[in-house]
């Protein structure tokens, strides 16, 4: 009898497709069956971000790709081969707290990613600008070096999670969250020594997470100058 991780990482490794021990365990697990809808939700939106159709499951999307040399581009690839993996942590991280928490969810999803800060990652400038376009964005100039970007889990689905760095060579975090729209125009926190605020904007909203309300300040600053909002 397969039992609930090994469900979890074959449903990870093949969503579309599982065997018939994995059936069998999904009919017998209430906790698996919410995770497999949540991974199933979580492919859907990856599909979007993508732009590109999805006819058969992720994994396997890729493969086909791959062998048959269609154009795929190597960032792309690198960016889908990489999502099912980060989505093997924190859906429940979010969604345990009340809807009007987003500041400080944020500090806790970057507590708990710290190699956000130590590695390079998709730090691509162009890749940015588009991830911000379709999210409803508009980057009017440069927020700084991007040095990581992440598809990460986020209140209803994924959304990218970028690190900056400034001149001054100072960190700063902006994660993009295609959620509902915040009832409040802002919203702060401060939890362990990290300060963020959480705004409306494109198709959700965004959060801009710091290590000190000074650079809190700053790096909101240059977002509210230099990202303009459609709609
Ligand atoms: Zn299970
Ligand atoms: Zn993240």
């Amino acid at each position: 009898m397969m039992n609930c991780l090994e469900f979890r990482r074959e449903k990870l490794a093949d969503p579309r497709r599982l065997s018939p021990g994995a059936v069998a365990h999904l009919n017998d697990c209430a906790a698996c069956r919410l995770f497999a809808a949540e991974i199933n939700e979580n492919e859907g939106r990856l599909a979007g971000v993508l732009a590109m159709p999805v006819p058969e499951g992720l994994a396997e999307r890729i493969v086909l790709r791959r062998k048959t040399g269609t154009r795929f581009a190597p960032r792309l690839w690198a960016m889908a081969a990489t999502v099912l993996v980060t989505l093997t942590f924190g859906f429940r991280q979010w969604k345990d707290f009340a809807s009007q928490e987003y500041a400080r969810l944020a500090i806790e999803h970057v507590m708990h990613e710290p190699e956000s800060f130590t590695t390079t990652r998709l730090a691509d400038p162009q890749l940015f600008r588009s991830v911000l376009h379709n999210f409803g964005g508009e980057l009017q100039a440069s927020l700084g070096t991007v040095r990581y970007m992440k598809l990460c889990p986020v209140p209803e689905g994924t959304g990218w999670h970028i690190v900056f760095e400034n001149e001054a060579g100072q960190l700063a975090t902006l994660i993009l969250i295609p959620a509902k729209r915040m009832k409040a125009g802002a919203e702060q926190a401060q939890v362990g020594g990290w300060n963020a605020i959480a705004r409306p904007g494109g198709q959700g909203f965004y959060a801009v997470i710091a290590d000190s309300p000074d650079n809190l300040a700053k790096a909101d600053r240059l977002v509210r100058q230099r990202v303009r909002w459609r709609g």
